[in-house]
């Protein structure tokens, strides 16, 4: 296989970037003053060095948010003025777009391009929430009788913590942070600690877009040493984390215990049903495209396809020609496709699954292996076939570049297997039949289905889970309406 290297001169002229925690307005290390560094999953080098948060950190955070809350110095403020900032942040972001998406790259090891996609995508998403401050409204009934004037008005929620995860970190903040600004309430925030790199960048971009002290805090550590109090500290009123549906479970129990308010957008197993009369040439770069994109590290991924038995056979092997020529690299290389693994356990994990796999029956078609660089942690890019619907490679997120190939006879079984898993997050059809694509797109159980396209994403659409894929929508024109609590005002006169 052939391992595309990058120009040396870029990495030699890159400087590690030493970020530090923004908290009431103040950027700075942890109370413990203890650091910690990152090293890039591609190259094996210190890419970034950054505070080893505390609990003493969170609670710092959580007060600074909680005063600026109740405060009112940023729920007070009109539609217009909460927008006007949102949109420096948008401007802010655009300007920066570069360097973020290089620390993005080197932190975790997707193609520099693909992280360009990202960071400037989010200046979207900014520009989309910040439309929605504007027009954030309630309701009035004037039906209830002469004397009485019904007012449903809307009110941020409060402090909300949001967690995310490495594998699109910039993006999935801006899921969460513009849409609880326009509602008015304040935040503390974790990064993954394996990327915290654009998340402190986004920190310097929000206080010179003037946003009030206090607003945005963000603390940099471990899951359960900063991420777990962020959970439980009595003064957070809201809960928004995008990760694993192992660590989701563990947060909405924490969250009930207190009866928190909790978002959460979790993993997913998804497929593409693939029927005899689509447009191939479509479905294969699609099937391809949605299987390696971020090295399959991804929610949405496309791991899995369901394929008609009449065509299976040819159709396998257009994918597995197509994949072969996926270039695969240093993710600084421009033609990049698919970059590094995020860490060695997650290597393993990938690995380990691929095993089981084949001890149940499933035969590798390609990839499989580790590439063997100087530093880095990659695998080829891995097609698995022979996959039957009960083995945990059909069922399980193996979140690496590994697709699952499983036939079916007719369109029930394949809604029925593509049904046959705890998660429920995103789907495709591929057919040139309008009925057929509409009933599977009502019958299967996920938050999107797309009908012949795959991963298209717009500010415009609600994106969340299904079943153990997740609780509650991000974007769309009520992502906003998440970060608020309806009041109801009666008036009698
Ligand atoms: P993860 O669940 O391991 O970690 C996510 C975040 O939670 C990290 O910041 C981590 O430090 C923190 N965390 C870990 N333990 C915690 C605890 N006990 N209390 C509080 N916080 C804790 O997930 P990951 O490995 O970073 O990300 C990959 C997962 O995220 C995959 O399952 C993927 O499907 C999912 N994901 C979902 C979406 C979506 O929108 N549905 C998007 C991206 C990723």
């Amino acid at each position: 296989m052939n391992f595309l290297k990058a120009d040396e001169t870029i990495l030699a002229n890159y400087k590690p970037y030493n970020g530090l925690m923004l908290i009431n307005g103040e950027f700075c290390d942890s109370v413990s003053r203890a650091r910690v560094d990152r090293i890039g999953p591609a190259h094996g080098i210190v890419v970034g060095n950054y505070p080893d948060g505390s609990r003493e950190d969170v609670d710092l955070a959580i007060s600074s948010a909680r005063r600026a809350f109740d405060k009112g110095d940023w729920s007070s403020l009109s539609g217009k003025e909460r927008a006007d900032i949102l949109l420096k942040v948008a401007d802010g972001i655009a300007a920066r777009v570069e360097e973020m998406a290089m620390i993005e790259c080197l932190e975790t090891g997707k193609p520099l391009t693909q992280a360009r996609g990202e960071v400037s995508g989010c200046v979207d998403l900014w520009r989309y929430a910040a439309s929605l401050a504007r027009t954030l409204h309630g309701e009035s009934y004037n039906s209830l009788g002469d004397a009485t004037l019904g007012v449903v008005i809307r009110q941020p929620v409060g402090v909300v913590s949001m967690i995310t995860p490495w594998n699109f970190p910039i993006w999935i903040l801006s899921q969460k942070l513009p849409f609880a600004l326009a509602a008015g309430c304040t935040a503390i925030i974790k990064p993954s600690e394996f990327t915290n790199g654009t998340t402190l960048m986004l920190g310097e971009i929000l206080q010179q877009a003037g946003l009030p002290r206090g607003v945005v805090n963000i603390v940099t550590g471990l899951g359960d040493k900063v991420g777990g109090p962020m959970v439980t500290h009595e003064h957070v009123d809201m809960i928004s984390f995008t990760g694993s549906t192992r660590v989701g479970r563990h947060i909405a129990a924490e969250a009930g215990r207190q009866l928190k308010k909790v978002s959460l957008e979790l993993g997913g197993k998804n497929p593409q049903i693939i029927f005899p009369d689509c447009d191939w040439e479509a479905a294969v770069d699609a099937v391809v495209f949605g299987v390696y994109f971020n090295a399959g590290e991804c929610c949405n991924s496309g791991s899995r396809i369901l394929v008609h038995k009449e065509i299976a056979d040819t159709f396998v092997r257009a994918v597995v020609e197509k994949a072969r020529q996926v270039p695969v690299g240093d993710p600084l290389h421009p033609e990049v496709k698919v970059g590094a693994i995020i860490n060695n356990n997650q290597l393993n994990t990938i690995e380990q699954a691929i095993k089981t796999a084949r001890e149940k029956g499933a035969e590798v078609l390609l990839g499989g292996k580790r590439i063997t660089t100087d530093k880095g942690i990659f695998l080829e890019p891995t097609i698995v076939s022979k996959v039957k619907p009960d083995m945990d490679i059909a069922r399980e997120e193996v979140f690496g570049p590994v697709l699952s190939v499983l036939t079916f006879d007719d369109k029930d079984q394949a809604i029925s297997i593509a049904n046959d898993t705890c998660y429920g997050l995103s789907a495709a059809v591929w057919s040139k039949d309008i009925d057929i694509c509409l009933e599977a797109a009502r019958k299967i159980h996920a938050g999107t289905v797309w009908v012949n396209t795959f991963l298209d994403g717009f500010a415009e659409l609600p994106f969340g889970g299904f079943k153990q894929s997740g609780l509650g929508r991000e974007l769309g024109k009520h992502a906003v309406e998440d970060y608020t609590e309806q009041k109801t005002i009666q008036l009698h006169s």
